[in-house]
């Protein structure tokens, strides 16, 4: 299968987490392709300003409802949304994260609770919504992860714990979907650092290298889910190379990764 642009035109497009950064430039590549939009996050203004240039761009139609996803039920309200909109889905791009410190873990236990509902388990009950639609139009389920979810970074330890819970349970439900035939692709994608405002504020201080840019991984994700991969590394070599050594010299890798970070600039708790 090639990728063209073509491929997204009059789709129907769920996209977590699209009131700024990657999410949000997911938002504006779907519209210009003519796609159809429904995007969440917290702050309503934000969003209200995405939909209106996603009109400009180009979208079939934008919408997007707000709210936060540590409330299961807005997880599924957005997908009943989407059915009472445009009554099918072709795409759901889970994308969101909840805020967390870049830092020694501090012990906190409920922050990871936390953390894991918005970014775990509200992943876990949209998918649970929207398959029966997805199922219908033989669609495609696009998870939003990082490297920190394949390797240990230190520093991220809440956040990393539900990234690796996201791998765990959509490569499990991957192999289902396929033993029992369906038409539902699932595509984990792994990011390294890219130079969106949250990672620039948080973690750029730690970072030897820039990120890299937030429009063309959005356009990324977007390509690898038409054409419904498996996983994608984005940038390739930064995050598929630390992959490819892990099983063989995890020693190596976890000497590799504490260097490459200014860990002098992580203030101690
Ligand atoms: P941003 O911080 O720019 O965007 C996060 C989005 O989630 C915003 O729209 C935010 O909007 C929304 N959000 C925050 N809290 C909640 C909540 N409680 N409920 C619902 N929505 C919420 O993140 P990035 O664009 O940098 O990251 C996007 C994805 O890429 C994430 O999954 C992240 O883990 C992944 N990634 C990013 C990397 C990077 O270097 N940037 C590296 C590796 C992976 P609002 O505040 O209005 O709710």
């Amino acid at each position: 299968m090639c990728y063209s642009a073509e491929m997204l035109k009059g789709k129907r497009v769920i996209v977590t987490g699209a009131s700024t950064g990657i999410g949000e430039q997911m938002a504006y590549h779907l519209a210009r392709m003519g796609a159809h939009v429904l995007i969440t996050a917290r702050t309503e203004a934000k969003l209200q300003k995405v939909v209106t240039r996603c009109l400009e761009l180009g979208a079939a139609s934008a919408h997007f409802m707000n709210g936060s996803m540590e409330d299961m039920a807005l997880a599924e309200d957005v997908v009943k949304e989407a059915k009472q909109l445009w009554g099918g889905l072709d795409m759901l791009i889970l994308n969101h994260i909840g805020y967390t410190y870049f830092n020694y873990f501090d012990g906190d236990v409920e922050h990871i609770r936390k953390l894991l509902e918005i970014n775990f388990l509200s992943y876990v009950a949209m998918t649970v919504s929207a398959l029966p639609m997805l199922k219908e139009s033989g669609g495609s389920i696009l998870v939003v992860s990082s490297k920190a979810g394949k390797i240990g970074i230190p520093f991220v330890a809440p956040y990393s714990a539900t990234k690796f819970a996201l791998d765990g349970f959509f490569s499990s439900l991957r192999q289902e979907l396929i033993i029992k035939n369906i038409s539902v692709s699932i595509t984990l994608c792994i990011l390294g650092h890219i130079a969106t405002e949250t990672a620039e504020k948080t973690v750029s201080h730690v970072m030897q290298k820039p990120g890299a840019p937030k429009e063309e991984c959005a356009l990324e994700i977007i390509r690898s889910g038409a054409l419904r991969k498996r996983e994608l590394y984005y940038p390739y070599t930064a995050v598929r190379i630390p992959l490819l050594i892990r099983d063989w010299a995890p020693e190596f890798l976890d000497s590799l990764t504490r260097n490459s970070l200014n860990v002098e600039n992580v203030k101690k708790s």
